[in-house]
């Protein structure tokens, strides 16, 4: 038996352990009195045309060809429709070549790490950064490298960057926007980071990539995300459906590796071989053909808006301070004492379940997913004013 993986699926996620306590939680004094900020679950449902497309698909009679598999990349159509869009929404090339379908962001992130990655290698993550990276890197048998953001919205720190780039740098992960913030990186942020890539690639003669993971790009409020591919030429975009179409149990995603990328094809093929080594071969038949539908559509996002709203301007009104975030489901708010894990345990007095910045990379800071019902949000804040209440009387 393989012991680091047992210990890996024996270990249950701060995250779980959360949901799990929850659970048990809610059991006790019912649902309605636990405010659970735990999970990244999409609390809306996916748009009408994700349901009509597949009664419709379904509905068409070929079962055999629905059900059936699609070359391993993907089906050839659904990965043709996708680099179409990808060139008339971003203006950036691309053709089904490019495109390998996958099981949501996850199974991109593993993928693309294992194509890029030698042993030993480094991948740099900007913490605070989504916990499974570490996993995913180590599975590529490369090192995580983390550099903190810098300022009060975690913005890049281009400095401490240079200075973790070595000649073992492999790749950098990029989220934008951001789990857990909620940043959005500006195009200037990015233009500054592809010139520092530029430079290292020619100091150590060799590729960085920008591993480009997006699960979060339709979800923003009123900013622009910026399309790396646009700005960099190594770049490997990590896309998923989960959240923009509101489908995180139905596993469905892409890779797309710029044309642009030094040695494209050879890229491409490594992503195959990747994918083929690690069992992610031929993404769900079905969600294919729906993601080929409803590529570029969003879920209704204005009730994500609307609770990012009031729970921003509550807390910060109480005295708490966060980072405003632009994208994504998640407020960060700064923990009430130094240590995070021991504000979410008074935390729980009041039956507020937050998830401690630590797991994420960086130390001090609490993460709030707001994918929850309004009424929840104006129900917690009474609860959210006695926590604040109890440190200010000290
Ligand atoms: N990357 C980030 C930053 C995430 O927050 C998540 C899920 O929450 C993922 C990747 C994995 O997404 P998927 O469900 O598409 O695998």
């Amino acid at each position: 038996m393989n012991l680091k993986m047992m210990s890996l699926g024996k270990k249950p996620s701060v995250i779980r352990e959360i949901f799990e306590y929850s659970n048990r939680r809610k059991a006790q004094i019912g649902a309605e009195n636990v405010f659970d900020f735990s999970l990244g679950n999409p609390s809306i449902p996916a748009p009408k045309a994700v349901n009509d497309a597949i009664v419709s698909l379904v509905s068409e009679g070929n079962s055999v060809a629905l059900h059936g598999y699609t070359s391993a990349a993907g089906d050839m159509a659904v990965r043709t429709k996708i680099a179409e869009n990808i060139k008339s929404r971003f203006g950036a090339d691309a053709s089904a070549q490019n495109i390998y379908m996958t099981c949501g962001a996850a199974a991109s992130l593993t993928v693309s790490l294992k194509a890029v990655c030698n042993e030993g290698d480094e991948v740099i993550l900007l913490a605070p950064y989504f916990p499974e990276y570490d996993v995913f890197v180590e599975n590529a048998n490369a090192v995580s490298v983390a550099v903190c953001g810098v300022g009060n919205n975690f913005d890049l720190d281009l400095s401490a960057l240079e200075k973790a780039i070595s000649e073992k740098t492999a790749a950098i992960i990029i989220n934008s926007p951001n789990n857990p913030t909620g940043n959005v990186i500006s195009a200037e942020q990015i233009e500054a980071l592809a010139a520092l890539l530029k430079e290292k690639s020619k100091e150590y003669k060799k590729s960085i990539y920008i591993i480009a993971d997006e699960p979060y790009r339709e979800l923003t409020y009123g900013v622009e995300v910026p399309y790396i591919p646009n700005y960099y030429d190594n770049t490997i975009v990590c896309y998923s459906y989960s959240k923009s179409l509101s489908l995180p149990g139905e596993r469905i995603g892409y890779i797309f590796v710029s044309p642009k990328c030094e040695g494209a094809s050879d890229i491409f093929a490594a992503v195959c071989g990747a994918g083929r080594s690690l069992g992610f071969v031929c993404a769900p038949s079905l969600m294919q053909r729906v993601a080929m539908e409803c590529d570029g559509m969003t879920a209704d996002i204005s009730e994500y808006d609307k609770n990012r709203r009031l729970l921003y301007d509550s807390l910060t009104e109480m005295g708490y301070t966060a980072v405003e975030p632009k994208g994504a489901f998640y407020l960060f708010v700064k923990s009430l004492e130094e240590d995070a894990n021991a504000f979410c345990e008074r935390a729980k007095k009041y039956e507020l379940l937050l998830v401690p910045s630590d797991s994420f990379g960086a130390e001090g800071y609490v993460r709030i997913s707001y994918c929850v019902a309004y009424d929840t949000i104006k129900r917690s804040l009474s609860a959210f004013k006695a926590l604040y209440d109890e440190y200010e009387v000290k």
